[in-house]
């Protein structure tokens, strides 16, 4: 273990960190300064900030590079028992990173670190995440095959990698000269993390890259998520109190703060008349700061307002400095977006039973039968069958919520359905069908999110600008 520190009033004079390594290692980092003589690693930084900000993993490397735009991407990944390789990976991150690079028009970096550490058994510290830096992204996750990992490390990296515009390059004076001893928060995560977040769900409908009701599942969750957190509390005071205050509610700058980025975005565009996207401001904001001029904390609002229009100070005022819920029923209608609270529909019932995942069969399986409807006991579940197959269609626990749901929307009360399951009878497993006539019930959902098939011409415009399909 190796420790980092600074002498007081010393935390902005230059590192230079020599590191003697066993000849078959190599360190994996963001950083650019390295210089190698034999088995010494030297890297240099121009401060304390900039040294804490670069991870750097030594052991026997598995690496790759791939070039996206002008970026070289470095991956590397530890894996004890080699369970994924950096090559492996690499072809989902790199469509990732062609989407959001096309998203950004070009990267502002000029190399970046995926750096990967599986870990086998149980996680040292019981957690397991991600870290972003300004060049480099850390992952820490438990061993598993790559084309498991890949769909994590692709969301979570869909993130992280977009941090490269905030806080890299647009960020206020308490993040870029941060007081290790008396941390200060900036009051503008809604920034750093919420429009991140909402970059990583946007960038994949933007350009038609997932379908747009697809688009609307990631904002019904950020709905579902943010309900769980203090709606009334202004973002703003949030923010600074997020160290401490305000700690409990931290986790809703990635729920109700994408959600703010979601209105911006929309607003941005209807007062451009389509032209400029929340991606063209922060791309005008970064041009005018970047990653060595950091803004006032209080002149953002007014900065943004003077790029775009008074309606968007106005905006802030009410909904992010302001303690009103946001306007979503109105900004989203603008797009041609029905939302709607607390509306009941009638679903086609799968008989009300809890399902639990069996990743040994790749199978759902029934965990409880309690509140089981009509419908339920007439096909006559057990506890733990597991679920084969629906109208001869198989549910694997990989595709199960969305098969699930379409075979739902495809069945009309009275069609016959047929559920496979399999059963355990005297230590026996026994495939068996269970059927009967679809019936549908009243479910009350606490969001409703629909495109509007009627929606004007000018709403139908809006809604191709904010989704990139007018390029
Ligand atoms: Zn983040």
């Amino acid at each position: 273990m190796v420790f980092f520190g600074y002498f007081d009033n010393m935390k902005n004079y230059n590192y230079e960190i020599n590191i003697t390594r066993p000849s078959t290692f190599y360190g994996s980092t963001g950083l650019t300064t390295g210089v190698t003589v034999n088995n010494q690693d030297q890297f240099v930084t121009n401060n304390y900030m900039d040294l804490v900000d670069a991870p750097i993993m030594y052991n026997e490397p598995d690496t790759t590079v791939i070039k996206v735009g002008e970026t070289d991407i470095l991956i590397s990944v530890y894996s004890k028992n080699k369970t994924a390789s950096a090559k492996e990976l690499a072809r989902d991150i790199q469509a990732i990173l062609e989407l959001q690079k096309n998203y950004l028009g070009e990267l502002p970096v000029k190399k970046y670190a995926f750096i990967i550490y599986l870990y086998s058994g149980k996680s040292g510290s019981g957690g397991i995440g991600a870290l972003e830096h300004s060049y480099s992204s850390f992952y820490y996750l438990p061993e598993m095959a790559a084309h498991e990992l890949s769909e994590i490390i692709v969301r979570i990296a869909a993130h992280e990698f977009f941090h490269i515009v905030t806080p890299l390059n647009i960020h206020s004076e308490e993040i870029g000269d941060f007081d290790f001893i008396h941390p200060k928060m900036s009051k503008h995560l809604w920034l750093y993390e919420g429009v991140t977040e909402y970059f990583a769900g946007h960038v994949q409908a933007y350009g038609n890259k997932v379908n747009p009701e697809m688009y609307l599942d990631i904002i019904h969750e950020k709905l579902l998520g943010a309900e769980q957190f203090k709606d009334n509390l202004p973002f703003t005071e949030m923010s600074l109190g997020c160290l401490d205050e305000h700690k409990d509610q931290y986790y809703n700058v990635y729920l109700k703060g994408a959600l703010i980025g979601l209105c911006l975005d929309i607003l941005l565009r209807e007062q451009s008349k389509g032209k400029v996207g929340l991606k063209d401001i922060t791309k005008k904001l970064s041009l005018t700061y970047g990653k060595n001029v950091p803004f006032q904390d209080d002149e953002l609002f007014d900065k943004i307002t003077e790029l775009s229009t008074p309606e968007i100070r106005l905006f802030f005022k009410n909904y992010v400095e302001g303690d009103q819920s946001l306007p979503l029923t109105e900004v989203l209608q603008k797009v041609g977006i029905t939302f709607k609270k607390n509306v009941t529909t009638k679903e086609i019932t799968l008989g009300d039973i809890t399902l639990g995942g069996n990743p040994e069969t790749n199978r759902l399986f029934v965990m409880n039968i309690e509140n089981m409807n009509a419908f339920g006991k007439k096909l006559g579940y057990h506890k733990e069958d597991e679920i084969i197959s629906i109208n001869g269609i198989e549910i694997s626990l990989h595709n199960a919520q969305k098969t699930i749901e379409n075979i739902q929307k495809n069945t009309k009360e009275g069609d016959k359905i047929e559920v496979v399951i399999a059963r355990k009878t005297n230590g026996n497993i026994k495939n068996k069908k269970l059927k009967g006539k679809a019936i549908s019930i009243e479910k009350t959902r606490k969001y409703l999110l629909e495109l509007n098939k009627n929606a004007t011409e000018q709403q139908h415009q809006l809604y191709k600008a904010w989704l990139g399909q007018n390029e």
